[in-house]
């Protein structure tokens, strides 16, 4: 086995990315990152939910305790290393509510009463990367804890709607609402006892997948992909028919308060989700357009995680979006935004006036203007062509002639009928709206 540590065989040997983890590399594609920032951070400041961040790195057995030892995540997708310095195991956080909540206890956090937040970032899963599906990709986290009711519950589920909004997304065309709920443990018991009952009864129909989880975890043989085994699994005990009164309550209270604000959703039974930490409500938004990666964000409930984790008991509800999706997404529908151009490109004809154009452009960035240096110098040609590639709307030509009588030159160069004009150098911070305007 080659020492992936070790370093290239010869100098010269390209060195290349890890497979699944991609750069963000072309100005066409940050400009919708960062939209996709500006956006959640606006839109969730309405929200009243504030910024957190957790470390990347965590130890192992926050995610093997807070996620479940027989998830697909803790099984087979955890990049899971020892530290090299002390022996310590730890894992790039596969997800981020985990993380979220240890701080939150390691803090005493909810000391002072609940809190709303929210988190981006990479996560990790070691999973076949595809379109959709990367073994780095990004979510926004948001979590809302020590809220019980149904309200905040409803609330996120608003809250992405409004985000699709925002982004111009149509909720019904683009983007649906799965909703279920997981009730409470002792409900779920009695309907795991009848679940296996009932899949022991057809054990002739399960697959190995599901074999192996029939004891450690049937819940999860509902989520199979295995067309085989779809008859068996829709007609498999509904957990609806074993919870109290109580976890129907919270479930008719979400509901009635999504059904006022009009939002359509699709009860799916057989939404679970992929960590075992979910309780009551859980949902996610799926989408038509991503083929076989339709899931673009999803979360729920989870009363119990903050004490199985050590914490006070607490509870808890958050959802996670996978922010690659979302882009995708937006770019299936043909929402995709533009480069960001400067307003302006400074075209210097002869470098010995740098020292009286540099300052000046600098006024012009403190009054808000983006402007470009053409750095290097080049021929005027070169130059008009660099200008033109950065897609700015405004030349600003500082030759020699003009910058001895005090004046730039401004060049439209959209509009090629439009003439160039003279400013004085000395007021720049009185024409700098022209030109963001422009
Ligand atoms: P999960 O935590 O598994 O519910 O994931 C939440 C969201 O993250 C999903 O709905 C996806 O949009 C996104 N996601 C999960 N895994 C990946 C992955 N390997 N690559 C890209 N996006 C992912």
């Amino acid at each position: 086995m080659p020492d992936p540590q070790s370093p290239a065989k010869t100098p010269d040997t390209p060195l290349r990315g890890v497979k699944g983890m991609n750069d963000i590399l072309l100005p066409a594609e940050s400009a919708q990152w960062e939209r996709f920032e500006d956006v959640v951070r606006r839109l969730l400041a309405r929200y009243g939910y504030r910024n957190i961040r957790t470390p990347v790195v965590e130890p192992t057995a926050l995610f093997v305790r807070g996620l479940g030892d027989v998830t697909d995540i803790v099984e087979k997708e955890m990049y899971s290393f020892e530290d090299a310095m002390n022996g310590d195991r730890l894992t790039l956080r596969p997800e981020a509510t985990a993380g979220i909540v240890r701080a939150i206890n390691e803090h005493n956090a909810l000391y002072n009463g609940p809190l709303r937040v929210w988190t981006m970032g990479p996560m990790f899963r070691h999973e076949r990367p595809q379109k959709g599906r990367y073994r780095q990709f990004h979510q926004l986290d948001v979590e809302a804890l020590g809220h019980a009711g149904p309200d905040v519950d409803a609330e996120l589920i608003l809250m992405l709607r409004a985000l699709w909004r925002e982004l111009g997304l149509v909720e019904g065309r683009d983007l649906t609402l799965e909703l279920n709920t997981l009730g409470q443990s002792d409900e779920r018991k009695a309907h795991r006892a009848a679940l296996v009952a009932y899949f022991q009864d057809h054990a002739a129909q399960l697959d190995e997948d599901a074999r192996r989880r029939l004891h450690s975890n049937p819940l999860r043989i509902l989520d199979t992909k295995n067309p085989a085994m779809q008859a068996l699994v829709e007609a498999a005990p509904k957990l609806m028919d074993y919870l109290g009164e109580a976890s129907r309550a919270h479930f008719d209270a979400v509901r009635a308060i999504l059904d006022a604000a009009g939002l359509a959703y699709r009860i799916n039974p057989r939404l679970v989700r992929g960590m075992d930490y979910y309780n009551l409500t859980v949902f996610e938004w799926i989408t038509p357009h991503l083929g076989s990666q339709s899931a673009v964000g999803g979360g729920g409930r989870y009363d119990q995680l903050i004490e199985t984790l050590g914490g006070k008991p607490a509870p808890g509800v958050g959802f996670g979006l996978g922010i690659e999706r979302i882009l995708l997404l937006l770019e299936a529908v043909g929402l995709q935004v533009g480069a960001p151009a400067p307003d302006a490109y400074a075209v210097v004809p002869d470098a010995a006036s740098l020292p009286q154009v540099m300052p000046m452009l600098e006024q012009l960035r403190q009054a808000g203007v983006s402007v470009v240096l053409n750095a290097g110098g080049g021929s005027m040609k070169s130059q008009f062509k660099r200008a033109d590639a950065s897609g700015a709307r405004m030349a600003l030509i500082f030759g020699g002639d003009e910058l001895a009588r005090g004046e730039v030159a401004l060049k439209p160069l959209r509009d090629a009928a439009a003439p160039q004009t003279l400013r004085p150098i000395a007021d720049a911070a009185r024409w700098a709206d022209e030109l963001r305007n422009a």
